[in-house]
């Protein structure tokens, strides 16, 4: 198929015009009318989110230890009337919250997880950690979480008040950046009902993502030698130290024949525990990422190879076991224009004088042009968007997904980092936080309001999937356990 779609009765080119959507779409005036009772609803409220933003960001907690961030926005959406579901997925920091009923089911996706050793003072342009060490927002996910909880409120306070058919979803979703909270909700079977997916996430630039982030499978790649005195008797030992050396020296000669697409990363986790001991055990981390998930596999049977390689040179026993696989997300064009529409119509954030000089200041302290922040929204186009990997991917094997993106943060500066938990607690973050959420409340009720919608989201995914059905990456026996705690 062409980069030509096909949307409720018009054809969407690559790059979509606002006007010309909403003039055709069936009822979009309607739902146009109800998108700005949704962006009046965030504007009256907006103190209570930023208040909730910064709740979460005063207490960041890694994947899968996000009881204080899940605590905070399932309370909220309680006192909403959502009926919440805890533990989804064997997680118990994942949730379900749903209100309303039956078709269509539109659902919203909050992460809340933090980053190990991004601590960093609110609103201070230069490195200034709050505890050294810590973590912290380094990826704004405390926007991302109380921006799509906002948004399902929102959206849902004008299903009652307008007496709307279909179902208001909004998954927590831990762990996002172990790679993994979403793969194990969905193997639970917690998207079984829902239509489409509208989600976000914080960005240096205002946008509908498309084609861009990466497919990632990251594995843990462990050596078995045998232990001896390193100076008595080192003939005695095979080590697993030499072993991993010997494989990771593979890994990066391999670096040269592999895709310009493709990344390769690592850390060693355990080399062993003093050198006058042979190291009978070690465990490297290793993350293959590619533009496609057959990619990745590809480079995963090559990596394995290489740790047989090594095993077999140094006399030890090589283990490859899975932490996380997500593949590269299957574009929706349909969705996405429903969110560009939207986009198109709120307008990027309006950030002020002083927001600007705080971004010049930080774009100067990194030594980056002093471009400010971002004041325009991107014109629609194919390969918009960041090539980090996300379990997002996996989600929009399962259901159609749609993602934007917002400038949150100074142009150039990069999430994981801690320029990003700077502004996570900021007027600059929160501008980008408000039109996130008002993006997704008003095409949130689009769905609801435009039978079209869904109906062309679900008739691109069966192309894009072509009709395959989602197979889970996890191997039948895997368990959500953070990487850390795992050895
Ligand atoms: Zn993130």
């Amino acid at each position: 198929m062409s980069s030509r779609k096909r949307l409720g009765g018009i054809w969407v080119g690559a790059i979509c015009s606002f006007a010309a959507i909403v003039s055709l779409v069936p009822g979009a005036s309607i739902a146009r009318a109800d998108g700005r009772a949704t962006d009046a609803y965030l504007d009256e409220t907006r103190a209570r989110w930023e208040q909730t933003a910064r709740q979460i960001w005063d207490t960041p907690e890694l994947g899968l230890n996000e009881t204080r961030s899940a605590a905070v926005l399932i309370e909220v959406l309680e006192k909403e009337g959502f009926q919440v579901t805890r533990g989804v997925g064997g997680e118990a920091t994942a949730f379900a919250a749903t209100a309303g009923s039956g078709a269509p089911v539109v659902a919203l996706l909050a992460e809340y997880d933090a980053l190990p050793g991004l601590s960093q003072a609110a609103g201070q342009p230069k490195k200034q950690p709050v505890a050294e060490g810590s973590p912290g927002h380094g990826c704004g996910h405390n926007l991302l979480g109380t921006a799509a909880v906002a948004a399902a409120i929102a959206a849902n306070r004008e299903r009652i008040a307008k007496k709307l058919p279909g179902t208001i979803q909004l998954f927590g979703t831990p762990a996002e950046e172990i790679g993994f909270g979403k793969t194990f909700m969905i193997r639970a079977g917690a998207f079984k009902r829902t239509d489409v997916v509208l989600s976000w996430h914080p960005d240096d630039e205002t946008r509908v993502t498309n084609r861009t982030r990466l497919a990632a499978t990251a594995v843990n790649v462990e050596f078995f030698g045998r232990a001896a005195h390193a100076a008595s008797s080192p003939w005695l030992g095979r080590s697993a130290f030499d072993a991993l050396v010997l494989f990771d020296h593979a890994i990066s000669l391999m670096r040269e024949h592999i895709k310009p697409t493709a990344r390769m990363h690592r850390v060693i986790r355990e080399g062993g525990s003093a050198p006058n001991i042979i190291a009978d055990h070690t465990l490297g981390e290793y993350w293959l990422r590619d533009s496609t998930g057959e990619s990745v596999n590809e480079m995963l049977g090559r990596l394995r190879k290489a740790a047989d390689g090594a095993a077999l040179a140094t006399e030890t026993r090589a283990k490859v076991s899975l932490i996380f696989s997500l593949r590269e997300p299957v574009p929706n064009d349909a969705l996405n224009a429903v969110l560009q529409r939207e986009l198109e119509r709120i307008g990027p954030p309006r950030f002020d004088d002083s927001d600007q000089r705080f971004a010049k200041a930080m774009q100067k302290e990194l030594g980056f042009e002093e471009a400010g922040i971002s004041t325009k929204v991107m014109p629609y186009v194919q390969h918009n968007g960041g090539t980090a990997s996300s379990d997002i991917g996996e989600v929009s094997a399962a259901v159609p997904l749609a993602e934007l993106n917002l400038a949150t943060r100074p142009l150039g500066t990069a999430a994981h980092h801690w320029a990003q938990t700077a502004c996570a607690a900021h007027p600059l973050g929160y501008k980008g936080m408000g039109v996130a959420a008002k993006v997704l409340a008003a095409s949130a009720i689009d769905v609801l309001t435009e039978p079209a919608i869904v109906k062309a989201a679900h008739d691109e995914f069966m192309v894009q999937t072509k009709g395959k059905p989602y197979v889970s990456p996890l191997p039948p026996d895997a368990k959500p356990v953070a990487p850390a705690a795992a050895h």
